[in-house]
């Protein structure tokens, strides 16, 4: 059989039908996404959701460290979810005191939380954030789940101090150097007994698994959480940092 063309009308009529389906395919998938965004808002908690804000009254999850990594490198954004939580800081002034260590973006936390040993260590405020997201949230309620009892003061090894990494002469500076890290040492409990990453980190029993589980929810807040298991020079506390690459041992 011969060819026919098709006839020019059936052709304009089957281009508009194809526009027509395109424009009402595109939303419809304008809809779904609206809908899907709007049971994802509902539906996933704060701390599993990078777009809602950091708060310190939600638990740890999966979206927590990266939050507060990005709230931390706005001073105002930091200062403005301390105060929402209730914290009580001092802003400390910024300065050089030796080449490669700066102390900026500096706070004291004065009151909110667990007191410190040695009192009111300088940090910075993405690094107080943490600290105190850290404390709220995962220090003191393993505390009460596993020890029955929860944390009074908090012991550290200090936070800023101006050396390279291992105190070598050469090398990368340390978090420390920029007042952006921690060394926490001990616990003391409400009772007045006292938790001891020294002492108590191969403890099987109750101790032991306060020290392992703050550890260990301590990688979803800070950037570097180093404890007795990464190697012989952390055997008596916990480094926390929030520098940008993730390492968490
Ligand atoms: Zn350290």
């Amino acid at each position: 059989m011969a060819y026919r063309a098709p006839r020019p009308h059936a052709v304009k009529h089957s281009a508009l039908q194809n526009r027509l389906s395109r424009i009402a395919g595109g939303a419809l998938f304008v809809l779904v996404m609206v809908v899907f965004a709007g049971i994802a808002e509902r539906a996933i908690p704060p701390q599993h959701a990078p777009w809602k804000p950091l708060r310190l009254i939600d638990p740890v999850g999966a979206a927590t460290r990266i939050k507060a990594a990005r709230a931390g490198e706005d001073p105002a954004a930091c200062r403005a979810i301390l105060r929402r939580a209730g914290l009580e800081f001092s802003e400390v002034e910024s300065r050089v005191p030796a080449p490669g260590c700066v102390i900026e973006d500096a706070i004291t936390l004065d009151s909110g939380l667990a007191p410190m040993t040695p009192s009111k260590p300088v940090m910075t405020c993405k690094e107080a954030l943490a600290v105190s997201l850290w404390e709220r949230q995962v220090v003191q309620p393993a505390a009460y789940a596993l020890l029955g009892e929860g944390v009074a003061r908090i012991e550290h090894y200090g936070s800023y101090s101006c050396r390279r990494i291992y105190s070598a002469r050469e090398g990368a500076m340390s978090q420390h150097a920029t007042a952006d890290a921690l060394d926490v040492g001990a616990f003391r409990l409400t009772d007045g007994s006292t938790v001891s990453v020294l002492k108590d980190w191969n403890d099987p029993g109750p101790k032991g698994q306060f020290l392992r589980r703050v550890r260990d929810e301590a990688c979803k807040v800070f950037g570097t959480v180093l404890s007795p298991d990464y190697n012989a020079a952390h055997n008596n506390h916990l480094h926390l940092d929030m520098a940008p690459y993730s390492l968490c041992s």
